[in-house]
């Protein structure tokens, strides 16, 4: 069965804990003002707002479409991928998993605050999950509570995604892909 392929921004897509000054190669750098930003600075003019600054590799686009994964942003930046980053890489309009009061929350057990939405998402399909907060008490957790095959891929975040990431989910793919439906 084809996996749900749940897709992190920060970290993954946009290196940024990269040294301001070493962009990674082949990436492009953008100034974005989603508008949760300026929930986050009440009162404050929205001129005023500094804009977010994010690296974006236009190549990661057609080289995720090519995985054979369902696409579903998994990400803090939620519906507002689709209108900024998606345009970026080429991508089409994907679903997105609404955290809803999960977003952000970090839970008292160690479990991170996306793992939830994501298992509900997925529900009895396979998944890999691409992401740079990802940990092993995260990978125990969908173990023991995911009926389907799932990986739980990091990402580092000084990196973004690289040709060895894409190869391993690609093998996850087929390995999913190679048994029964
Ligand atoms: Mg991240």
């Amino acid at each position: 069965m084809k996996p749900v392929g749940f897709l992190d921004v920060d970290g993954p897509l946009n290196p940024w804990r990269a040294k301001p000054e070493k962009r990674p190669a082949g990436y492009t750098t953008h100034r974005m003002k989603p508008p949760s930003l300026y929930a986050r600075y009440p009162g404050k003019p929205r001129a005023y707002v500094k804009p977010l600054r994010v690296w974006l590799n236009p190549d990661h686009g057609p080289a995720l479409l090519d995985l054979d994964v369902d696409l579903v942003w998994g990400t803090t930046w939620m519906a507002e991928a689709r209108d900024f980053i998606a345009p970026v890489l080429g991508l089409p309009d994907l679903p997105y998993v609404d955290f809803g009061p999960d977003l952000l929350n970090d839970r008292a057990d160690g479990l991170h605050w996306k793992v939830p939405a994501l298992l509900a998402y997925a529900g009895e399909r396979p998944f890999v999950w691409v992401d740079d907060e990802v940990s092993d008490r995260d990978r125990a957790y969908v173990a023991a509570h995911h009926p389907a095959p799932a990986l739980l891929h990091w990402v580092d975040p000084r990196l973004g995604l690289r040709d060895d990431d894409f190869a391993a989910i690609a093998a996850f793919a087929a390995h999913c892909g190679a048994s029964a439906a």
